[in-house]
């Protein structure tokens, strides 16, 4: 083959190479063209998109503007006004930092940037004619506006790529959803072929979260507050029985930038894996906000994923935060109240009183830092969802005409019946599956194998918490292990959890272990996969994740298998013994497999279906 000299590339195609990563679709225009109107500070952003974005992209903001003698800096490859340094890089709270974005597009497309920041006398505008750039005098409203049209028409092969522009308009309209989720107190405006499609209006946090994302409404969501040393995590949470079939509803933000970040998504994951349904995919808007310097954003040119300097703690400290989240029930009246504190349950912010705590000593919940400028998402508009925050309406307080509910079969109750007996008060058993339970404002319907199945598990793990062990056999021949050598050094860190689940192993080479002793309840079972899949959990996510996640996989089979099957006939007394433990179980709103295992219908419910007072 013929000698080719090795030759510097020319500008524009440098930036042509790179807007195949930055802006590879018209939603990653839109996302760096937004997050630079958020970095500028604008208040009301206006997206108009036409042809799915190929056509043309204008954003226009009110934000500072960029003077004109910086204009034809803005659009240059590497010049940027957010960081000078690698120390400023470490640290960098902007959304951008690489100098890249507007160089990138104009590389590929008809470019038009026009601004006019306070103090200047009029507009410019820059714009990429034929090669070069020309700076003009341009009418235009204080902020700036870029429009972007003909995408990637020099680069064709770019464009095959595209879906319809249905699909890429959708594409950038989640893409709107996801900034306007982090910055409710901006005001938002997306035109799609000149029709208004979408209009967010400056608002609380609850507000936004529920306009964009209505089935987080009507109490199927809960929030979360939670901090530790210099962690915060905030946001919510859906509730098991509101998870969706797709992950469609999965925000999460890290200081104030979406990120999709594969040990966040199995934190998250992991953190539901005890009351989530089959294949469902639980909905969340969640903001993890910590020093800078803790989480490296320089990882991809499009800044959606993130490198954390101690990935096992954030991993952790965000799978129990949502856990200890999730873990109270509906049903729960919390034991350690007492009746004159038992009032706080007609409180507005009642819902909210897990909020603070952590299911393990290992978090410490404290106080709220002050608020910090450098975070883009305010507190304040959270604190506002935590005041509206009710999980289910409390029962009543019995009044005269309903608090002596007239069941015409009712066996008499075993004790007077309490307003704090949030499950209410057994009456019969149907077909041998459901518990039947008055509330002075309705009925329960419990699954009672299913909340039966769940107590126990939770039981189980108390009892487990407590005594430490499980109980392990001794083998008279070791069994032997291949293992990856990559691995290896986590045999010995693991000693500690290994111990815990009634293992005993060593390392005999890089890559072969002897297991000496194993669990009583997996004696007898082929274990090398099971091994070689902790070995490489441990490697990942750390030994709390793993020893968490197997020993409740064992008592969740033995709760299932002890718990009251189908057709056992139950005394009214045992009824009611399992729904008061169900109110001071854990989770029990959800069998150990997700489903729910309780039903309330009101009697204005009732009255509905049979069109009483219509
Ligand atoms: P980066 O955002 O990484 O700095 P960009 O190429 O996106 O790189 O933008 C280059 C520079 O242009 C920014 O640093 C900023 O100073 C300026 N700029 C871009 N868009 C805007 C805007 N909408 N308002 C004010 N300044 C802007
Ligand atoms: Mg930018």
């Amino acid at each position: 083959m013929n000698h080719r000299p090795i030759s510097l590339l020319p500008d524009v195609l440098i930036s042509q190479i790179a807007a195949g990563e930055v802006v590879d679709r018209p939603a990653s225009v839109v996302k760096e063209l937004l997050e630079n109107a958020l970095d500028a500070g604008a208040s009301e952003i206006t997206i108009r998109i036409d042809g799915g974005g190929i056509q043309r992209i204008c954003i226009q903001d009110n934000g500072k503007g960029i003077p004109k003698d910086e204009l034809e800096l803005a659009v240059m490859r590497h010049a940027t006004s957010k960081i000078q340094s690698l120390n400023e890089l470490e640290c960098v709270m902007s959304l951008g930092f690489r100098g890249e974005a507007l160089a990138s597009i104009a590389s590929v497309s008809q470019f038009t940037l026009s601004s006019y920041p306070a103090g200047q006398e009029s507009a410019y505008s820059i714009s990429n004619q034929s090669g070069s750039w020309l700076v003009e005098p341009s009418p235009s409203s204080p902020g700036t506006t870029v429009d972007v049209q003909s995408l990637y028409f020099s680069t064709p092969a770019r464009r095959k790529f595209l879906k319809t522009e249905q699909t890429e308009f959708f594409h950038c309209l989640d893409v709107v959803k996801r900034m306007a989720l982090a910055n409710p107190s901006v005001t938002w405006l997306v035109y799609r072929d000149g029709k208004l499609q979408s209009r967010f209006q400056e608002s609380s946090w609850s507000a936004r979260v529920f306009s964009i994302l209505e089935p987080m409404a009507n109490g199927a969501s809960k929030p979360i507050e939670v901090q530790a040393a210099d962690m915060q995590l905030h946001g919510a949470v859906g509730l098991p029985d509101a998870a969706r079939g797709k992950g469609d509803m999965q925000f999460f933000y890290v200081n104030g930038r979406f990120v999709k970040d594969k040990l966040i998504n199995h934190a998250v994951r992991s953190a539901y894996e005890d009351v989530l349904h089959g294949d469902k995919f639980p909905a969340f808007v969640l903001f993890l906000n910590l020093p800078a310097n803790e989480v490296d954003v320089n990882v991809h040119p499009a800044k959606t994923e993130v490198r954390f300097r101690n990935a096992r703690a954030v991993h952790q400290w965000v799978r129990q935060s949502i856990q200890a989240c999730l873990a109270p029930s509906r049903a729960v009246v919390p034991l350690s109240e007492s009746p004159a504190s038992a009032q706080v349950v007609e409180s507005p912010a009642s819902g909210n009183s897990n909020v603070w705590r952590s299911s393990s000593g290992s978090t410490s919940a404290v106080q709220v830092q002050p608020k910090s400028a450098a975070l883009p998402f305010l507190r304040e508009e959270l604190a506002d969802y935590i005041q509206a925050y009710r999980p289910l309406e409390p029962p009543p307080r019995p009044t005269q005409i309903i608090a002596q509910p007239k069941a015409v079969y009712a066996e008499p109750a075993q004790h007077p019946a309490e307003d704090t007996d949030y499950l209410g008060q057994a009456i019969a058993q149907v077909h041998g599956i459901y518990i039947l339970a008055l509330r002075p404002d309705g009925m329960v319907v419990v699954d009672m194998h299913a909340a039966h199945e769940r107590v126990l598990y939770e039981q189980f793990k108390n009892a487990l918490d407590n005594q430490q062990t499980i109980s392990s056999q001794e083998l008279l021949v070791p069994l032997l292990v291949q293992i990856d050598p990559r691995l290896a050094s986590e045999v010995d860190n693991g000693q500690h959890l290994w111990e815990k689940l009634g293992f005993r192993l060593s390392l005999i080479s890089t890559q072969e272990i002897a297991v000496r002793a194993v669990p009583t309840m997996l004696a007898g079972q082929d274990l090398s996969a099971l091994l070689q899949q902790w070995l490489e959990d441990l490697h990942q996510y750390g030994v709390a994740h793993v020893l968490e996640r197997q020993r409740n996989e064992w008592l969740a089979g033995l709760a299932c298998h002890t718990a009251v099957r189908a057709n056992r006939k139950l005394t009214v007394p045992e009824m009611n013994a399992l729904l008061r433990s169900m109110e001071r179980t854990e989770r029990s709103d959800q069998c150990n497999h997700g489903r729910p295992t309780w039903r309330h219908f009101s009697l204005s419910e009732m009255d509905k279906w049979f069109l009483r007072g219509q």
